[in-house]
């Protein structure tokens, strides 16, 4: 059947301005990172995809590589994007990357201006579109000069095929260098995406909000469930469907008794509040107004509504975020 956006889709859901640009973002962010290439149904994806953005999800995140195989979460979401959402495109904020491994040869990975245009022109290609909305660097490459990464970003929106730039992964000194790199260039720095939950600290360490701040950029955090750990589905054993029984990303070895106790105590402290754990470790990771978004994966249409009802409560008092500290931290 046609789909037709939910009418109502603007109304619950905050958007948040990224950094001082024009720009707001959804505060909860979908990524095909997994779920969304050739191993898992068409239907399944259609079905998150158009819950996601009749929920108020404008922003769709993907890389080069998203799969398995590799491209193929990019040839899905064309094909989503062709049967269901052209008629948004004006609504949606599509994002892709290149940096990590794509294809063989020594121009397939990495941060060179020979890699990331013809990786983006390939993404392109894959979605149908003629432009995305943000175009990243996956990962800062040491052996390329940054001025011809970051030069490629500034190509890449000045050729007309990105609107925004950003990085992921970057340490603050980096981001620093490249966010005034890019001001030189006249094409300011939109974004960084690093990892970050209760679990996964290193941006606090690494001062990374702060030199967001100061560099006018936002913020948006990938894996804030960590995976699927910040959430009930590991509390009674590994399920044979998720993301650590299938051997991905998540190391089935992360899952000691150590770690899921203290899982299990920050479940307590969530059902306090009335939420699943997913959802305190959501709110969690918006408590600071400069991370922009959160971005969430999703195996089903019902995690992601788990997921968007983090957004029924935001508020921590400190003595919440002490005990989440004594749990979540060594
Ligand atoms: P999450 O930490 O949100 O983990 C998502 C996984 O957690 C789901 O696939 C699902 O696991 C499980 N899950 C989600 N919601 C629930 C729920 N309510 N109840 C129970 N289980 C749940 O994020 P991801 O690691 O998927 O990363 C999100 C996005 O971030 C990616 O898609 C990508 O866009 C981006 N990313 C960027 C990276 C970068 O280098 N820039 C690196 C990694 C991610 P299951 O599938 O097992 O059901």
């Amino acid at each position: 059947m046609t789909y037709v956006a939910a009418p109502g889709r603007y109304e619950s859901i905050p958007y948040r301005r990224t950094g001082r640009s024009g720009l707001k973002l959804p505060a909860i962010s979908l990524g095909l990172w997994h779920n969304f290439g050739h191993d898992k149904p068409l239907q399944t994806q259609r079905d998150i995809t158009r819950r996601a953005f009749d929920l108020g999800i404008t922003h769709f995140d993907l890389a080069n590589n998203y799969g398995p195989p590799y491209g193929s979460a990019e040839e899905n979401f064309g094909r989503l994007l062709a049967t269901d959402f052209k008629p948004y495109r004006d609504e949606l904020v599509i994002s892709t990357k290149a940096g990590y491994d794509m294809w063989p040869g020594p121009y397939g990975e990495w941060g060179s201006r020979k890699y990331l245009l013809s990786s983006l022109d390939q993404s392109l290609g894959r979605m149908g579109l003629d432009y995305v909305d943000i175009f990243y660097s996956h990962r800062f490459d040491p052996e390329t000069p940054l001025e011809e990464t970051v030069g490629a970003l500034d190509a890449a929106v000045r050729a007309g095929k990105a609107l925004y730039v950003g990085i992921s992964s970057y340490s603050s000194e980096r981001t620093a260098e490249a966010a005034r790199l890019l001001r030189e260039l006249g094409t300011p720095l939109l974004i960084h995406q690093p990892s970050y939950s209760m679990l996964n600290r290193w941006i606090e360490e690494d001062g990374l909000l702060d030199t967001l701040e100061e560099a006018g950029a936002g913020c948006i955090a990938f894996s804030p469930l960590a995976q699927g750990l910040l959430t009930d589905k590991y509390l009674k054993g590994v399920p044979a469907d998720s993301r650590a029984a299938q051997g991905k990303s998540l190391d089935p070895g992360t899952l000691d008794e150590n770690r899921l106790n203290r899982v299990r105590a920050l479940n307590d402290i969530a059902a306090r509040r009335g939420q699943s754990l997913a959802q305190l470790a959501l709110a969690w990771a918006l408590r600071d107004s400069r991370v922009t978004s959160v971005l969430i994966g999703a195996s089903s249409v019902k995690q992601l509504e788990d997921n968007v009802g983090a957004l029924g409560n935001l508020d921590f008092s400190s003595e919440e975020l002490t005990e989440i500290d004594g749990h979540a931290t060594d």
